[in-house]
């Protein structure tokens, strides 16, 4: 059952109890003219979370009144991100394009009985006529038409017979009215383009604000949820359908947008950034478009989650990327079976073992979690990390250091006795000597404090991991006039080509999602992981390494 634990649900729960409706009905309306990100998720999970609780339903609706921007690309791609986030509409898939007619015919509705009328001025002279929030607008010449008139030239319109902009359909409202939305808004504007549903049926096609009111009242919504922007909206949604008595009157009920620091939300920017080749598509796994968190490891539940704990208010605020980032970590936390990779490899031959020296290691998959088992093969040669050993440590190094020990994790104390480095001074290998009576044990006279990770040289198979971070640096990319592209953090991708990994990973099919010990949560890359090229994204650190900059902004 819903509980009421924001002010829409208190809404709904309240009209449910009212006897109004007896079933909830919802949408989620994207525009199919880009990729969903992160904030739609918040949209979906509202409007298909409050439909769920209320056993009601909630339908997917293309808004597809921009033919020139939108492509069946994005249908497809929104789709497929609504279901990967665990939700699915009801009934078939509907399009506002799909009520042309009954769209049509309502302005024709409307022109009859003296609520609508064909303006013949240019583009410019409609602005202008507009006014400002200051200065009342002005009636046009046409608006006093005839209704026999109007009928005649929308009949035109629609037929085909004038250029693109040379007549609109526009609400007969006022003019003067405080609300410049309700200063005759234009319902209908001529374009001349194949539409990617309706193909050449239509050379008119309604404007946004006209369709989605009867869009919703045709599906019989009962609350058409949206964000903030359209408050100022909602007086003509109500007006339109006040026209259209035979249509029911769905309720808007306006939410905040979710704003994300380090982050911009904004389809036509993200747009810019595919189309700038700034990255490498919608699913680039630094976009916080849903493919791309999707190829970046993030698991829907994460992301639900993530939607959850922000919650839904009427307040306009910035959340904080890394409650994002948590999310996802504390998901792959309990979920993730761990493994170990070496992304920096340096060589370390145990010189007291035989060339042939092959222990079998078993592991757990998961410290607390029933994953099973892996084999990790124990052999004379080895890699750990470059970064874990150095030759001399910085303070508090716990690492290994010429003569010190450390832990192979799941394995020997191991002590470093030589350091080999190439004619550059670059060091390639380490010499070093297993203590064979420390397998799960520790040594009896002394401590040793370090644990790094490992994998055999022989067994262990090659991979390219790639490590992501923030794709902008500055915590409010998307703020005033500066240009949100040159806030790109330039280190948001590293590839190292040369990682290991261990060989229990030979089976990782695209997707998987593992955690590399002691180096965080990855997963394997759904497009250029192939056989033979094994390919690991960074979803994100074991910890926050942004720390403080990762603050409320
Ligand atoms: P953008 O501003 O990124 O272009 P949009 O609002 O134009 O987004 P639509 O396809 O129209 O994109 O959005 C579909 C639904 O998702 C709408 O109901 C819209 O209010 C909602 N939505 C879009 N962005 C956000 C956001 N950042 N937070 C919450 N809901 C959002
Ligand atoms: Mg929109």
């Amino acid at each position: 059952m819903i509980e009421p634990r924001d002010f829409i649900r208190t809404r709904v729960v309240a009209d449910i109890e009212s006897g109004k409706h007896t079933q909830i009905v919802t949408r989620f309306p994207p525009e199919p003219n880009g990729y969903l990100h992160i904030g739609h998720a918040k949209s979906i999970c509202l409007n298909f979370g409050v439909a769920e609780e209320a056993q009601g339903l909630c339908n997917l609706r293309f808004d597809d009144t921009n033919p020139e921007k939108e492509s069946q690309e994005y249908i497809d791609a929104i789709k497929r991100d609504v279901h990967w986030l665990g939700f699915d509409w009801a009934g078939d898939i509907r399009y506002a394009s799909g009520y042309f007619q009954q769209i049509h015919d309502f302005a024709v509705q409307l022109i009859r009985d003296g609520h609508a009328y064909v303006d013949s001025q240019t583009p410019e002279q409609i602005r202008e006529g507009r006014g400002t929030l200051s200065q009342p607008g002005i009636n046009s010449p046409y608006r006093e038409r005839s209704v026999a008139e109007n009928l005649d030239l929308f009949a035109r319109m629609k037929a085909g017979e004038f250029a693109d902009g040379a007549h609109v359909l526009r609400a007969r409202i006022d003019m003067a009215a405080g609300n410049i939305n309700l200063r005759d808004p234009i319902l209908y504007r001529i374009r001349k383009i194949a539409h990617h549903q309706t193909g050449n049926d239509w050379c008119i096609y309604p404007m946004y604000d006209y369709t989605h009111p009867i869009s919703d009242a045709l599906e019989g919504i009962t609350h058409s949820l949206c964000t903030l922007e359209f408050e100022d909206h909602r007086p003509l949604y109500d007006w339109l359908l006040d026209q259209l008595p035979s249509l029911p009157h769905p309720q808007q009920i306006e939410f905040s947008r979710l704003n994300l620091n380090y982050t911009v939300t904004s389809k036509r920017k993200l747009k810019q950034l595919v189309d700038e080749q700034l990255v490498q598509g919608w699913d680039d796994p630094r976009m916080p478009t849903i493919a791309g968190l999707r190829r970046r490891g993030y698991t829907p539940e994460s992301i639900r989650n993530f939607c959850e704990k922000i919650g839904i208010s009427k307040t306009e605020g910035t959340s904080d990327v890394s409650l994002l980032e948590f999310c996802v970590r504390e998901h792959l936390e309990g979920s993730a079976p761990r493994a170990m990779a070496v992304l920096r490899p340096l060589k370390v031959v145990l010189t007291n073992l035989g060339e042939d020296h092959h222990e079998v290691i078993t592991a757990a998959r998961h410290p607390s979690l029933d994953m099973g088992e892996r084999v990790l093969p124990f052999t004379r040669e080895l890699f750990i990390d470059r970064a874990d050993f150095a030759e001399v440590p910085p303070k508090g190094f716990k690492r290994l250091v010429p003569g010190g020990e450390v832990r192979l994790r799941n394995a020997y104390v191991i002590r470093c006795d030589e350091v080999i480095k190439d004619a550059a001074g670059e060091i390639v290998e380490l010499r070093c000597h297993a203590d064979l009576a420390t397998l799960g044990a520790n040594p009896v006279d002394r401590k040793v404090k370090g644990v790094v990770h490992w994998v055999s040289a022989e067994h262990s198979l090659a991979a390219e991991v790639r490590l992501y971070d923030r794709l902008f640096s500055d915590a409010a990319p998307d703020r005033g006039d500066a240009d949100f592209k040159s806030f790109i953090n330039a280190a948001s991708l590293e590839v190292l080509s040369q990682a290991r990994v261990e060989p229990s990973l030979a089976t990782a099919v695209a997707g998987d999602r593992f955690q590399f010990e002691r180096e965080g949560y990855f997963c394997v890359d759904a497009i250029d992981s192939v056989a033979g090229k094994l390919v690991f994204n960074r979803t994100v650190g074991l910890k926050d390494s942004w720390g403080s900059k990762g603050g409320q902004a």
